[in-house]
């Protein structure tokens, strides 16, 4: 199964996709935490990026398309994947068509985890995550279990991304909404959008994901 998560920093994106690649085994792709990863890296790709995920902006779709790319020809993703951050525009979109043509294949589903803009700084603004295995986590919203440890690895290394702060939320906001947000319309006239509340609590959003899911030819 091929999915896309497509919605809103904060929407649970990343939370949800997590939890489907769980049930599912299938291969999260994240291009935010490929992006993040050059980073670390120091690859020309990745401080390149830096800069502007600094600031809140989008990366080149050149990059973010080679990146997928590249990705989805590797094995652990044949029998499929779920897209978390791409496409984030129309041109990526079209890109992703395109790839997947190629091999006479395309996307099962899309599934907008539809917000509510005015809660979603303080999803942000809380949000962490392990540092070992990457288990996302929120101050108020996703506590771990036992407090300070991984209830996935039991790490008590946890990290917060440095654009997860009130001044950036805004600009991002933006790109989503400027960038992002036609490709609802253009996966409702490819007759494979799925709209679910992304506001209600974790599990809830979890379930109805499943409903839809389950429902796919
Ligand atoms: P995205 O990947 O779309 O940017 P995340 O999945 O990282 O969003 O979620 C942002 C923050 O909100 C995380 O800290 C996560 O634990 C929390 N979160 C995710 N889904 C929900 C939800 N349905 N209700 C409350 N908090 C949530
Ligand atoms: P995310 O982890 O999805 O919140 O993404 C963090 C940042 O990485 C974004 O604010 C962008 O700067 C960059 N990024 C991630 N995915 C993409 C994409 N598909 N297109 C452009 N920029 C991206």
């Amino acid at each position: 199964m091929k999915l896309i998560l497509l919605g809103p920093p904060g929407a649970g994106k990343g939370t949800q996709a997590q939890q489907i690649s769980k049930r599912r085994g299938l291969v999260q792709l994240s291009t935010g935490d490929m992006l993040r990863a050059a980073t670390r890296a120091g690859t020309e790709i990745g401080l390149k990026a830096q800069a502007l995920m600094d600031k809140g902006e989008l990366v080149s779709d050149e990059v973010v398309v080679g990146i997928i790319a590249e990705r989805i020809g590797q094995p652990d993703c044949k029998p499929g994947f779920i897209l978390d951050g791409f496409p984030r525009t129309l041109q990526q979109a079209a890109a992703l068509d395109r790839m997947l043509d190629d091999k006479g294949d395309r996307m099962d589903a899309v599934v907008e985890l539809r917000a509510d803009y005015n809660q979603l700084v303080e999803r942000i603004v809380g949000r962490y995550a392990c540092s070992k295995c990457g288990e996302g986590y929120h101050d108020r919203f996703k506590r771990p279990k036992v407090r300070g440890v991984c209830d996935v690895c039991g790490s008590t290394e946890f990290t917060r991304r440095a654009d997860d702060n009130a001044e950036t939320v805004t600009t991002r906001m933006m790109a989503y909404y400027r960038e992002t947000s036609p490709l609802i319309g253009y996966y409702f006239c490819k007759g494979i959008l799925h709209v679910v509340d992304g506001m209600a609590p974790i599990d809830e959003v979890s379930a109805a994901i499943e409903g839809v899911l389950a429902k796919l030819p």
